[in-house]
């Protein structure tokens, strides 16, 4: 991985641009889990340090383009990161063209700038927008290894025009964690593959299938292979239309992927709804399966116990609801407990270890969720990809084309 590092560049007196991933959850507009905050600190207090003005933005949720609002602004964000560094993040809404708040930024400055993927044609990875925002700094930094696996503006395109764009810690980090760990990993390589975002986590499993030794499926994509398996799922979630890739899979990955035998099931999709285990054959059509069986349980633990390297990501049930939780709690529990080096990515896997108290556990936590997928994949990330660019058109500038 060859790009520049904010710590390789001198940012005294620059205005430096921070795309972070601050995209926390939250309940009523109170931040429920505010890792990613944490996370983004060093950065941002690294360029203050060294005399910068820092602007950071993130997105959040998943707004319409060109409308902001109460649920999508960054309000709380900039509250939280202003008390974790003690000081005030003031947060400046229609900032793409500048204005009085740019032209007043002064060295030691910090502002948050408004749920970026508000812009129009920040998920397009718009030129026009991109380079408006690299108009505004000296050094485009990108900290966000949660999004590196989307184009967009403020993640790939801004990249390209910004007079200097290079990677923050946290994103240079993860890369770096994640390289050394599945470089040569310790076999067996066992990962584990669940939770509800079936059709993006199914469409990766091929590449990923021939790279580790067993792909353990929970979730909506259990369900899906149990589908291709003429097995019997009920009104469960599931991916219908990727049942014929599930079946290509099984067939080819023969004996890889153990499917699920009995499941926990349930009428109504409620957290006091009545669980009922029962095998795969005897699920009714009007049954909901909520979590993975006690006899699927017992036949995947002697896997993750006798595993080199486990990486996980998504829950193998809905934990949230205790009654059907102990299928995750207790695959959190075996990979605590394994000897492996174990890896987990995802927002709702870290919700997940963090309920169940086994963080202590687990090798290395990645921020990321489908950037964790797809570096497992073997792809390289869009956003790494450009500052990767970048950096060969620095150290071969007679070469290099220039920049558009
Ligand atoms: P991550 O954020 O870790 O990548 P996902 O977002 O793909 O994971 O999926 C997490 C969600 O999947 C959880 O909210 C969980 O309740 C849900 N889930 C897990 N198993 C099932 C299931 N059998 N049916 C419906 N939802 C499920
Ligand atoms: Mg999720």
């Amino acid at each position: 991985m060859d790009f520049l590092r904010l710590s390789d560049v001198d940012v005294h007196g620059k205005r430096v641009f921070i795309r972070a991933d601050l995209n926390v959850p939250l309940d009523n507009g109170h931040i429920t889990d505010d890792t990613r905050i944490r996370a983004s600190v060093p950065a941002i207090h690294d360029a203050l340090t060294r005399g910068a003005s820092v602007m950071v933005t993130s997105h959040l949720g998943r707004p319409v383009e060109g409308k902001l609002t109460k649920a999508d602004t960054l309000e709380p964000v900039a509250a939280r990161l202003g008390e974790l560094m003690r000081r005030e993040v003031r947060l400046i809404r229609d900032w793409v063209n500048g204005g009085v708040w740019h032209s007043s930024l002064a060295m030691g400055d910090l502002v948050m700038l408004e749920n970026c993927r508000v812009n129009p044609g920040e998920k397009d990875d718009s030129v026009p927008l991109a380079r408006q925002m690299a108009n505004l700094c000296d050094v485009y930094c990108n900290d966000a290894f949660g999004t590196a696996h989307r184009p967009e503006a403020t993640t790939h395109a801004m990249a390209l025009y910004a007079p200097v764009a290079c990677a923050g810690p946290l994103l240079a980090g993860e890369l770096e964690a994640l390289g050394k760990a599945l470089d040569a990993p310790a076999r067996p390589l066992v990962a584990i593959v669940a939770g509800a975002k079936v059709s993006t986590k199914l469409a990766i499993l091929r590449t990923l299938l021939a790279k580790v030794d067993t792909l353990i499926v929970g979730g909506g994509i259990a369900n899906t292979f149990i589908l291709a398996a003429g097995g019997r799922i009920g009104k469960s979630l599931a991916e219908p239309d990727l049942v014929p890739e599930a079946r290509s899979l099984l067939d080819e990955f023969a004996g890889r992927i153990p499917l699920p035998v009995d499941a926990v099931c349930a009428k109504r999709f409620a957290a006091d709804a009545a669980p009922a285990i029962k095998a795969i054959d005897e699920v009714a059509d009007d049954d909901l399966i909520l979590d993975i069986g006690t006899n699927t349980v017992a036949m995947l633990l002697p896997l993750i116990a006798g595993a080199g390297t486990i990486v996980w990501n998504g829950p193998v049930g809905v934990f949230e609801f205790d009654a059907f939780a102990h299928g995750t709690r207790a695959l959190a529990d075996a990979i605590a407990a394994a000897p492996a080096f174990s890896i987990a990515g995802g927002g709702d896997t870290l919700a997940a270890i963090a309920k169940f108290g086994v963080t202590g556990g687990i090798g290395y936590i990645s921020t990321g969720g489908g950037a964790f997928l797809e570096f497992l994949e073997g792809r390289t990330l869009p956003a790494v990809e450009v500052l990767e660019r970048r950096a060969r058109e620095v150290s071969a500038p007679l070469t290099a084309s220039p920049i558009p």
